[in-house]
């Protein structure tokens, strides 16, 4: 049987393991700093938990085989001018930006965009890492190292963050998850709940826009969109061509989660749209200590990534599902957790149906 080699070693690489297990998948994460041959065969495939990787002796080895899955379309969203002017070539609303260069000043930037402006690196960027404002307010410059490296976006004041995670398969065939909507705070992910009934007329639109990429992409597997709610219209902030932070409450709340789903999709498997189970919600656990105590919750299931403990670092995160609302709301209660917990939870607690 052919394995399935996941270029990076990081958590996701670990789902997508996790979940190829009960289909019979091999699935092979591998640390891209890893210095040994790897044993891939000719019919065996590759894919990748990360969008950018440095050229290291492990991911040479697999960006040279020939079934690396979407191999071209990696560096054409991993950098953000690219995939900018991927959404603009199809059509696809995005937050007004423009590439920052040589010539750029803040007060063009102004002009073009208004009072605040979000630079964003081209790469690299994840957790809001790689973000810079300029307000004019407060008169500041756009830093020498930014020109020729970043874009430019307009801040838009949108009501709420949502996420669209879809699959395609290699025949073309596509479906898609419940949109999601997210609460960041300082450009971090905290917390995410899926599905909410109030989203569902956005459900068809969000739809048409990530088909039309994957489409245009000829992409295979799991893609994500995150966007901006504004009103009734939907901006894509940025697209993500793996699998998702946004889509891990899957992993309780449906039958098919998108790590399976990706594994179906990238090794050729059928695909079938996935039943959803209940409510469910999703709380990244950042920069917090393990705690054996969160398995006395109801409804929980808790994803510990066995990584160092640091400020700020995703290091597992805890999925709920339930039909029963007052079991979810409970849990939101005793979850004790420091600032700005308290704001995600309480975020949660009100957007349950
Ligand atoms: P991720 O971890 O999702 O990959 P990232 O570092 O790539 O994050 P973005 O998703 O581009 O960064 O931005 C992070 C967050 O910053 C967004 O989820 C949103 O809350 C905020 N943000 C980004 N762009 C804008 C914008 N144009 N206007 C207002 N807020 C924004
Ligand atoms: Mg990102
Ligand atoms: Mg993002």
């Amino acid at each position: 049987m052919s394995v399935l080699w996941v270029l990076g070693a990081g958590q996701l690489g670990a789902m997508l393991k996790q979940a190829g297990t009960p289909i019979g998948i091999d699935v092979r994460p591998v640390d891209i700093e890893s210095t040994e041959a790897i044993a891939l065969g000719p019919t065996d495939i590759v894919t990748a938990e990360r969008e950018e990787w440095p050229e290291t002796v492990a991911t040479k080895q697999l960006a040279t085989h020939s079934n690396f899955v979407n191999l071209a379309t990696f560096p054409q969203l991993a950098d953000r001018l690219t995939q900018k002017q991927w959404l603009d070539r199809l059509e696809l609303a995005t937050a007004p930006w423009f590439p920052v260069e040589a010539n750029s000043t803040a007060t063009k930037a102004h002009e073009t965009l208004g009072e605040r402006v979000l630079m964003k690196r081209r790469r690299g960027g994840y957790d809001g890492k790689g973000q810079y404002w300029l307000k004019q307010s407060e008169g500041i410059e756009i830093p020498e190292d930014w020109k020729g490296q970043a874009i430019a976006e307009q801040a838009i004041n949108f009501d709420e963050e949502v996420s669209l995670v879809g699959v395609r398969g290699k025949n073309g065939e596509m479906h898609f998850y419940p949109l999601t909507l997210n609460l960041h705070i300082n450009g971090i992910l905290y917390a995410s709940i899926s599905p909410l009934e109030r989203l569902k007329p956005l459900q068809s639109k969000a739809e048409a826009m990530l088909s039309k990429l994957m489409g245009a992409l000829d992409y295979v597997g799991v893609m994500a969109m995150e966007c901006f709610r504004v009103g009734d219209h939907l901006l894509i902030n940025e697209l993500a061509p793996r699998v998702h932070n946004s889509g891990h409450w899957t992993q309780a709340g449906s039958s098919v989660c998108q790590f399976e789903n990706h594994v179906r999709a990238v090794t050729g498997l059928p695909l079938a749209p996935a039943e959803v189970k209940n409510q469910s919600m999703m709380v990244n656990l950042i920069g917090v200590d393990l705690n054996y105590d969160w398995l006395n919750l109801q409804s929980l299931e808790l994803y510990w990534y066995k990584k160092e403990v640091r400020p700020g670092r995703k290091v597992g995160h805890l999925n709920f599902c339930s039909g029963n609302s007052s079991v979810l709301e409970s849990a939101l209660t005793k979850l004790d957790l420091p600032p700005p917990y308290p704001e995600a939870l309480e975020w949660l607690a009100q957007n349950l149906p």
